[in-house]
């Protein structure tokens, strides 16, 4: 089919790639010879110690003994160092903004300086040092998005503890868990925050998940309750605004009746440790294999599981890519939406930008508070150029209409990212014509928790793209399309997303449970990492994810993915967001069950149901007519785009 987007030839002639020839060449180049091509990337970067090993070193076969994976063997770095001291010292980036912070409330904002975080980040580790953390230590974190986080985060790095970052929306069941599988020694957190205009209180419950692990862990040996350190992000200030080392705005975020439950010689004020802390800490040199930190997958597929990324060959992976597939310019202003509390954060809107020396945007709020409009507005008012979001918030904002967007300009947007899931046509189009006014290319990166950086994304200005599909491999990664044998199919398939050899950013095993890392990805198809995805490529050699393969069900005979009729329903042009689960059925093994999110103006009604259901069946009509060569396809008229069975069906005719 012809809907296939190319950047002009302007936009492409100051871009990294610039064809997808020139990135072809350097793909093989990363196969062929991968210590030569990430040798020379690594180049950007401090090593304390070279490497003396091989670039990349793995086992991914259970069968010939345990899994394993080793970059840079022998290297010794330090994270944190690589992306504020050698930023500012190589790179003489002291003066750049590395953070701006929008707040939930309007006008509510705060800059940092990379120098500015390096003081910072210093204060902060020897803070984490008094306090008797160590490297190899789990810290877990539990915030808001405020700079605080990432300076937390840095600061775990600099001294070689391990950081578990647990999202601030989850329960205190779910923070006690994590806390109590990574035995963290130290517990950080803030009074609350507002999200729109509902305010969380953080700290209660990150009391009562220390009351249950205290609870669960009673009478067994080793158990020390963690320490709390707590940043006064919504309290009022004692002495009123302006605390030491922090800026303070409590006119903006008023919170009169917060209650914060305090336990004296557990709980510690930030900002009073932090005024008493040095601000100079020597950074701590780690082996490249080193664990960096622990992040939890979500656990909608089953206990979560903490997976562990390590030092060199995450830096690398996460730099190189986010530089490559957003095309990052020194000037750039690179927003990332997504909550540190995911991989996302972590790697692109921490790690791989300030490796960069990004001017990197963080985010406290919510799409839709004051207005629908905020994202818009946010972009105009810092000039933001990159942009990285997930299709859902598309949706959700698509449902508005183009109106809330219109009254902003959004010129400053030059490349636009879409990570989570596959993005829907419709959602793509509208990133595309309305968001980025038909200028911007949009990259859809495929990647997972477990996998640190992207696999499959495109290169902006390199990469012909196709509304729906990731595209293309990122270099130095090979994925396979497997059948239900474990055989790999060549070509025009469908089948397994899996990857036949180890790269750079992935993580090295489960927390505390490597049998666990084994079964779970090496074990289905031994020597290969499955991502528990399905996938298609198509004649082109493009790679489009259909969805979990668990979310495939076996309706009458049929197999369908839950993806597709998503898909089939978010066609229709009252629904904005659809999800789909299997549930099981007594004549048909299994059924679908469906939710709907309907676009602003339309009513839930028995026709409107009856349209939904239609769109599924009219699909299947009509493509097994393509099928079997029969052109004559009936009623089109409810279809999203008419002219696609002609297309589909020429496309046959040219094929067989
Ligand atoms: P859990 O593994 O705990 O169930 P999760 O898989 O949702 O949680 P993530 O690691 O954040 O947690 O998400 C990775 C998954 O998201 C991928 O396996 C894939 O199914 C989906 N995904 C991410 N990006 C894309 C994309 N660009 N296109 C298609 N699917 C994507
Ligand atoms: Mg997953």
């Amino acid at each position: 089919m012809s809907d296939v987007y190319e950047a002009s030839a302007d936009a492409r002639s100051s871009a990294f790639l610039r064809s997808l020839s020139e990135y072809q060449a350097l793909y093989e180049r990363s196969l062929q010879d991968p210590q030569e091509l990430w040798g020379e990337l690594a180049k950007q970067f401090h090593w304390q110690t070279p490497s003396t090993g091989p670039f990349m070193q793995s086992n991914l076969n259970p069968a010939l003994g345990r899994v394993s994976v080793t970059c840079m063997a022998g290297a010794t770095t330090n994270v944190c160092y690589n992306l504020l001291d050698h930023n500012i010292s190589e790179n003489r980036l002291g003066d750049k903004v590395a953070i701006y912070w929008e707040g939930n409330c309007l006008g509510d904002s705060r800059k940092l300086t990379y120098q500015q975080l390096l003081n910072d980040t210093c204060r902060m580790s020897n803070v984490l040092t008094n306090q008797g953390v160590k490297k190899g230590d789990r810290v877990a974190v539990y915030m808001p998005m405020i700079p605080e986080l990432v300076i937390t985060l840095l600061a775990c790095s600099r001294i070689g503890a391990v950081h578990s970052v647990v999202f601030a929306g989850f329960s205190a069941d779910s923070l006690a868990e994590r806390i109590m599988d990574a035995q963290c020694c130290l517990l950080v957190t803030a009074d609350g925050f507002f999200r729109g205009e509902k305010m969380i209180n953080l700290k209660q419950i990150a009391d009562d998940a220390l009351d249950r692990c205290r609870e669960r862990e009673k009478g067994s040996k080793g158990f020390s309750e963690p320490k709390c350190i707590v940043v006064r992000h919504l309290g009022v200030a004692p002495g009123g605004p302006g605390v030491p080392n922090r800026p303070y705005t409590p006119a903006k975020r008023p919170c009169p009746n917060l209650q914060t439950p305090w336990q004296d010689g557990r709980d510690l004020w930030w900002h009073e440790v932090m005024h008493k802390a040095h601000e100079e800490a020597p950074p701590v040199w780690c082996d490249s294999e080193d664990p960096l930190f622990i992040l939890y997958t979500s656990g909608s597929t089953g206990k979560p599981k903490g997976m562990v990324h390590t030092q060199a060959g995450y830096l690398l992976h996460t730099a190189v890519s986010h530089r490559l597939v957003f095309d990052l310019r020194p000037s750039d202003v690179y927003w990332c939406t997504a909550d540190i509390g995911w991989i996302t954060g972590h790697s692109y809107l921490v790690y791989g930008p300030l490796a960069n020396g990004a001017t990197c945007l963080l985010f406290e709020g919510i799409p839709t508070y004051p207005e629908v409009d905020r994202f818009w507005q946010i972009i105009d008012k810092y000039q933001v150029t990159l942009f990285y979001t997930a299709p859902t918030a598309i949706r959700s904002l698509m449902k508005h209409g183009n109106e809330p967007v219109l009254r902003h300009s959004r010129h400053s947007l030059r490349v636009l990212g879409s990570v989570g899931e596959p993005i829907n046509p419709e959602a793509w189009h509208w990133y595309h014509r309305v968001i980025g006014g038909g200028r911007c290319p949009i990259v859809d990166t495929y990647w997972q928790t477990e996998t640190g950086g992207f696999l499959l994304a495109p290169m902006p200005f390199a990469t012909p793209l196709k509304p729906g599909s990731a595209t293309f491999p990122f270099f130095g990664v090979v994925p396979a399309i497997l059948n239900e044998h474990g055989e790999e199919m060549k070509g025009e398939a469908e089948g397994y997303l899996v990857f036949k050899q180890a790269w750079p950013g992935m993580a090295r095993t489960i927390y505390g449970d490597h049998r666990r890392y084994e079964e779970t990805y090496f074990q289905k198809f031994p020597g290969f990492y499955f991502t528990g995805d399905g996938c298609r490529r198509d004649s082109d050699g493009y790679y489009w994810v259909t969805g979990r393969v668990d979310d495939l069900l076996n309706m009458s005979g049929h197999l369908l993915s839950t993806a597709e009729v998503e898909a089939a329903l978010g066609a229709h042009p009252a629904v904005v967001e659809a999800a789909t689960v299997s549930c099981p059925h007594s004549l048909k093994g299994q059924t679908l069950y469906c939710f709907v999110t309907l676009q602003a103006g339309h009513t839930f009604s028995r026709t409107l149901v009856a349209e939904l259901r239609q769109k599924g069946k009219i699909m299947r009509r009509i493509l097994r007519k393509i099928a079997s060569g029969d052109p004559d396809f009936g009623d089109v008229t409810t279809l999203a785009d008419p002219c696609v069975p002609s297309a589909l069906f020429a496309d046959r005719c040219r094929t067989t």
